[in-house]
């Protein structure tokens, strides 16, 4: 199976990699589901959806997500990818996640879709902080004089649209893949999800790692359920 996509990856002219929390689970990051489930009695979608802004459950919930993000680093599924693109094969990252870890890897074609936590904007005039700003601040207060609005983290929260540009990007880079691997997304996300479709109807072979089900297994080319680095390092070592 491993020998087909090492084939499929020599005979591509252009591969898109999807990503999404399962790569960087591999580094140890907690997805944002875990830190110990419920905050303030609330769930995760509560708690970073866009009517909690303001809230500190979701200071809170967000100051843990950068401290858990700054333990942790980006694991060798995330530079091989970059390799990958450096040799020239990979052409673009499309990621779910927020950690930023494909930059510090080393890939430079990066299109994130729910945005990152590098830093943090006022909801009301867009003066940037450095995400530090959440963990030694107190306040989630702009400190612009007389601007009244709320710091947040320039992640799209649950209730909000993804950004118009990274879905462009997306949809464009889809639209040339003749290779899309997706790696550690259970696809259960809308409209996300509808990439690997799109994939799928232009005819682009899709190789499809994670270690749960997903509602798209049926337009994947291989399926395999195992750990994207030890599985991305078997198909290097064969390239
Ligand atoms: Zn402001």
């Amino acid at each position: 199976m491993l020998k087909e996509v090492v084939d499929y990856i020599r005979d591509s002219k252009y591969i898109v990699v999807l990503t999404g929390a399962g790569i960087s689970t591999e580094s140890g990051l907690p997805d944002f589901r875990s830190n110990g489930g419920l905050w303030d009695g609330k769930k995760p979608e509560e708690i970073s959806h866009s009517s909690a802004v303001g809230s500190t459950a979701f200071k809170h919930f967000f100051t843990k997500r950068i401290v858990n993000i700054n333990e942790h680093k980006p694991n060798n599924a995330h530079e091989i990818l970059a390799d990958w693109e450096a040799a020239g094969k990979v052409k673009a990252i499309v990621t779910q996640n927020i950690d930023s870890f494909h930059q510090d890897a080393g890939s430079k074609r990066v299109i994130e879709m729910h945005g990152h936590l590098r830093n943090l904007k006022c909801n009301i005039c867009g003066t940037e902080y450095n995400n530090s700003k959440y963990l030694q601040d107190d306040s989630d207060e702009c400190e612009v004089k007389g601007c009244k609005g709320i710091v947040r983290p320039e992640v799209v929260l649950f209730g909000e649209y993804l950004p118009e540009d990274a879905w462009f990007q997306a949809n464009e880079e889809i639209s040339k893949a003749d290779l899309v691997m997706v790696l550690g997304t259970s696809l259960q996300v809308f409209p996300f999800n509808t990439l690997v479709e799109s994939a799928y109807s232009n005819g682009a072979k899709i190789v499809l790692i994670t270690k749960s089900e997903t509602p798209f297994d049926y337009v994947a080319t291989v399926r395999i359920h195992d750990s994207i680095g030890k599985v991305l390092k078997e198909i290097s070592c064969g390239l």
